[in-house]
């Protein structure tokens, strides 16, 4: 994990809106990167909030002892959660999207004795969190009654966005004119919410007019391509995190050798083969097999056979001199060290580098710099050469 890219990724998307609030996004165990030095690093380099989907990320981050504001979208609203309890002693804003949450929060505002701080979330098309245009008079007039009763403090109103990532698509202008009308609405019922926020990083970095008092940044802080028409470098954005490896075993094999289970692969000449120890489950996709490449002494080697679920093999083709048993394998990582990049694996199997990212395995150890991996030997990769049979 190189924290720099982080923090300069922060840096390049601060520049890029004049919202007065940026929020880094750090649920998921901060995608995979590590929840409480991701968020310590965001917060060094200007991160005003920071966000979470479940309660427990955002009360882990306050037992780390940070003190910025944090928002949490995802929870059970129960009067006896312990889990809520604990977030609002913790001074973590909840999102509230029906009345049945605003009730829970209020029962339980009261019997701590302070305000529950809540951002009210339009569902605006994704049909996921949130109240639905229609049943939002009802919750701003609620919400307004539970401030009255010093239950409640509608400090935000927000929406996520079902086309973000297809900036033409009309469905945009429609849910941002809705989102407007509710926060319209909200002022009328006497709500004064400070924040409005709508972006995700797909449109930090290509709608400028929806990024209102704050956006809410994941995927561009750590690099990688927000929607398909977004590459990060183009924003000077850079992964943060490379998958490296040892590999353990080389070995030769005769032509016409099966590699791995049911031999999807059988070698059609003598070839060298490595043994690199990750498997699915350490979070590699079965699915890379035969459609992913890995930098290993500066050349770009194919997966080859199935992958395993703690180990996997790669084609090191005819002539293996220069690797070694100890090298380090690089899965992903900068492409401009020579790596694939997490997007490279997530288009492998029909995905995105989120889903990449996001499965790497708890078991694997991070490391983290504060400078960028480098791919060691690194070298242009050859022109293709014939294949294997897969
Ligand atoms: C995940 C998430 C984000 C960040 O989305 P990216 O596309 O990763 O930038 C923002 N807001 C909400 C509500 C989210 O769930």
């Amino acid at each position: 994990m190189d924290l720099s890219a982080i923090s300069d990724n922060i840096q390049a998307l601060k520049k890029r809106t004049e919202a007065p609030f940026f929020m880094a996004v750090v649920k998921g165990n901060a995608y995979g990167h590590g929840l409480v030095e991701v968020a310590r690093t965001a917060v060094k380099a200007g991160a005003d909030w920071l966000g979470t989907a479940q309660l427990s990320e955002a009360i882990a981050l306050r037992q780390a002892g940070i003190t910025v504001p944090i928002l949490s979208w995802l929870y059970l609203a129960s009067q006896t959660s312990a889990t809520i309890r604990e977030a609002l002693e913790n001074d973590i804003d909840v999102s509230l999207g029906s009345v049945g949450q605003l009730e829970v929060l209020a029962g339980i505002a009261k019997r701590l004795g302070r305000p529950a701080v809540v951002h009210l979330e339009l569902d605006s098309g994704l049909s996921r969190g949130g109240a639905r245009k229609e049943d939002w008079a009802e919750l701003v007039a609620q919400a307004r009654q539970a401030e009255l009763a010093g239950n409640l403090r509608v400090r935000g109103i927000w929406t996520h966005l079902a086309w973000a990532d297809v900036p033409a698509h009309p469905g945009n202008i429609t849910a941002v004119a809705e989102f407007e009308d509710a926060v319209r609405e909200a002022h009328q019922a006497g709500l004064a919410p400070e924040l409005r926020h709508v972006s995700s990083s797909a449109n930090i970095l290509d709608r400028p007019e929806f990024h209102f008092d704050m956006v809410r940044a994941g995927l561009a802080i750590y690099g990688l391509a927000p929607a398909d028409h977004l590459d990060p470098a183009d924003f000077g954005l850079r992964p943060a995190l490379s998958v490296t490896a040892p590999l353990v075993m080389l070995k030769k094999v005769p032509a016409g050798t099966g590699v791995s289970y049911e031999h999807q692969a059988i070698t059609y000449e003598p070839r060298y083969l490595g043994l690199i120890p990750l498997g699915y489950a350490d979070g590699i996709p079965k699915g890379i097999s035969g459609r992913s490449v890995v930098n290993i002494g500066g050349r770009t080697v194919p997966v080859i056979g199935k992958v395993c679920m703690d180990q996997f093999m790669v084609d090191l083709g005819p002539d293996a001199s220069g690797i070694d048993v100890g090298d380090t394998a690089v899965l992903f990582g900068d492409p401009a060290c020579g790596a694939a990049s997490a997007d490279d694996w997530g288009a492998a199997i029909g995905s995105h580098g989120d889903e990449i990212i996001n499965r790497i395995a708890p078991r694997l150890p991070r490391a983290y710099a504060t400078t960028a991996y480098r791919c060691p030997d690194y070298q242009e990769p050859a022109a293709a050469g014939p294949g294997n049979v897969a």
